[in-house]
């Protein structure tokens, strides 16, 4: 093909591909919300449920801009993983959840004889989606789940199928008494109380511990840890097992080896201990190695309650967080092994003295409480580029020396 005649070619395809994604972007946003609401109504309406439900989530739907600009904003900050189970298994987060152990003490001894899972990780479960319920009382993150929801159907896009679904799924819920709409509560992503369930999760796996018979993930905590409890169980937990160990290598450990399973016991023999050389109870169990360092940090053989706690949120570092976070309330210790870029571990308090340091500066108008979120990481890139160093937003000791010597 002759170079100017395919330049044209691609110069016409472009034009009318523009104009055809064009007149489709008009459509979709010609609807109105009312317009909108009234469209989706057959779909709701063959799912069960009523007009005068429908109506009342609906009737007076505007959409939410928040959950427009979260929606779209699809940077995920990827961590090292170490750094996140720093924040994820933090100081704090264990002493508060060594502390709700002995308060809520009776109600997960009757939770955990009927399903049969470990308490330490349905209350690590409960400290990592919504920091023990901390997270509901926070006005910038709790929003009226039918809304999100609609929102996110009503704008079409990646996310509009997940909201239709979600959204038919919460009227579902409104419909049965569970929750008052204006109570029924969650993430801009529609994850809604102490367990974080999306309505589907809630619709399949909620469970009403009390018998009042309103399934209240939102005030209820019997109901909550119940739901995470039966969740787990529903998702195949093995009862009176943990998640995995921590594993110490010998040196010249071959760690192409991490990705098949083998038995405890195969892995023994290629030279893997437990710190201190503890046995494994159960040496024929099928295992999977985890070293996300290398030879540089700890690693782990997985067995197959890590595996299901990935139900609950389908990342390694997710379930690494709540398998440690439940050791550590069972009165455990930290990992035996260093992770690398140890400088890079902060205290709680210095984590706030960080907050306190950008906040002088006008960077940083979020909470000071040591949780070092996206605001926070934001706040840091931004210092770090008045300053001229790499933007990469971590906390650091370096950081903070830098922060503390008033640059
Ligand atoms: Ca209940």
């Amino acid at each position: 093909m002759h170079p100017v005649t395919g330049t044209a070619a691609r110069f016409w395809f472009a034009t009318i591909l523009i104009f055809v994604f064009g007149m489709m972007a008009g459509a979709a946003q010609a609807a109105t919300p009312q317009q909108w609401v009234k469209s989706f109504w057959p779909t709701a309406k063959a799912a069960g449920i009523s007009y005068a439900t429908y109506q009342a989530a609906l009737g007076n739907f505007t959409p939410d801009p928040e959950v427009l600009k979260k929606a779209s904003n699809q940077a995920e900050f990827t961590q090292k993983i170490w750094l996140y189970l720093h924040n994820a298994v933090s100081e704090r987060r264990i002493i508060t959840g060594r502390a709700l152990l002995g308060q809520y003490g009776p109600l997960l001894t009757k939770i955990e004889k009927t399903y049969g899972v470990d308490r330490h990780v349905v209350v690590a479960i409960w400290g990592m989606e919504s920091t023990y319920g901390d997270v509901l009382n926070n006005p910038a993150i709790v929003k009226g789940t039918i809304r999100s929801l609609a929102t996110l159907a009503y704008q079409g896009g990646s996310r509009a199928k997940f909201g239709r679904t979600q959204l038919v799924a919460a009227l579902k819920i409104v419909q049965q008494g569970d929750i008052p709409i204006n109570r029924m509560t969650g993430s801009w992503a529609g994850a809604m109380g102490h367990t974080q369930f999306i309505p589907t999760t809630y619709a399949a796996y909620a469970v009403d511990f009390d018998g009042d018979g309103k399934r209240d993930i939102w005030n209820n905590i019997g109901d909550a840890l119940a739901s995470t409890a039966n969740y787990l169980k529903k998702s195949g937990w093995q009862g009176g097992a943990t998640w995995g160990y921590e594993v110490v290598a010998p040196k010249g450990f071959n760690y192409k080896l991490a990705s098949s399973e083998r038995t405890l016991a195969a892995w023994q023999k290629l030279g893997l201990k437990r710190p201190g050389g503890k046995p494994f109870p159960r040496a024929g169990e099928s295992a999977r190695l985890f070293a996300p360092a290398g030879a540089g940090g700890p690693a782990f053989l997985l067995i197959k309650n890590f595996k299901v706690i990935k139900r609950y949120n389908n990342a390694d570092s997710y379930a690494l967080a709540v398998g440690h976070l439940s050791d550590r309330l069972r009165g455990g210790g930290p990992f035996t092994v260093d992770w690398p870029d140890s400088d890079l571990r902060l205290s709680d308090s210095e984590l706030v003295k960080v907050q306190e340091l950008l906040a002088q500066r006008g960077l940083y108008s979020g909470d000071i409480d040591g949780n070092i979120g996206s605001g926070s990481r934001a706040a840091i890139m931004s210092y770090q580029e008045t300053v001229g160093v790499e933007a990469d937003g971590q906390v650091s000791q370096k950081l903070l020396e830098m922060l503390q010597s008033g640059k």
